[in-house]
């Protein structure tokens, strides 16, 4: 535990970085597909569709989409009143600033829904990296990429792993659960893996510890963190 003034703690000495996820690992639903499922004309699957054939990238998927949601900033809000987090994200918020420790949520969904979301639990503070959603009529959205990178292999709106390189003074500790997660898991210092993240980091052979809740990370976090501030590399549990 560090036992010196915050003002002291500078970047050099805390050499860690949380970057997180948010669709599938802080909230239990996909908020983005549960919105096209509620407001969307149902052609968004057929762009899904599209989109799984390899026809079109991610980006031209998701704008698509957006662009067919029919529904009011009221309803929107309403909608999303009803999606749950994994409330021990809360703790694990608390364990980060208590080790000083950056958390900052990486997310290829939407920025506006992750900062409505986070707003009930008091997270909103917390930096969100997503892609831009804006209201462009009274019942028409639009969603713009400004985290996207030409050279990111998988092609998302938000590029994982350019988030990661822009701070490379900085160990990443990728917290994730899938597609969204994959270009980053490579370059990550270490990850926290569920759902299909866990098979990508099996088949590419990079090292991570399983989860299911924010609850059973709590211990090999605080064990990552107090590791001699990253100079002596704790043993990480590869499941
Ligand atoms: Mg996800
Ligand atoms: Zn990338």
């Amino acid at each position: 535990m560090l036992l010196v003034n915050s003002h002291y703690v500078s970047d050099y000495i805390i050499p860690y970085q949380i970057l997180c996820d948010f669709d599938g690992t802080i909230s239990l639903k996909d908020t983005t597909d549960y919105l096209l499922q509620a407001f969307a004309h149902p052609s968004w699957e057929d762009i899904e569709a599209q989109w799984a054939r390899g026809e079109i990238n991610s980006k031209v998927c998701m704008q698509k989409q957006i662009g067919l949601l029919d529904v009011s900033r009221d309803e929107l809000h309403h909608c999303l009143d009803h999606i749950e987090i994994d409330l021990g994200f809360i703790e694990l918020v608390q364990i980060a600033a208590a080790h000083h420790i950056p958390l900052i949520v990486v997310s290829d969904g939407l920025d506006y829904v992750i900062r409505y979301i986070l707003k009930r639990y008091q997270l909103d503070h917390l930096p969100i990296i997503a892609n831009h959603l804006s209201q462009v009529g009274e019942r028409t959205w639009q969603l713009e990429f400004p985290n996207a990178s030409s050279r990111c292999v998988s092609q998302s709106g938000t590029c994982k792993c350019n988030v990661a390189q822009q701070n490379q003074g900085k160990q990443s500790i990728l917290i994730g659960d899938g597609r969204s997660d994959f270009c980053l898991a490579a370059h990550a210092d270490y990850v926290f893996a569920k759902k299909s993240l866990i098979e990508h980091c099996k088949t590419h052979h990079i090292r991570h510890t399983t989860f299911n809740r924010f609850e059973e990370i709590y211990h090999p976090l605080t064990k990552l963190l107090n590791s001699d501030l990253g100079q002596d590399n704790p043993m990480m549990v590869t499941i």
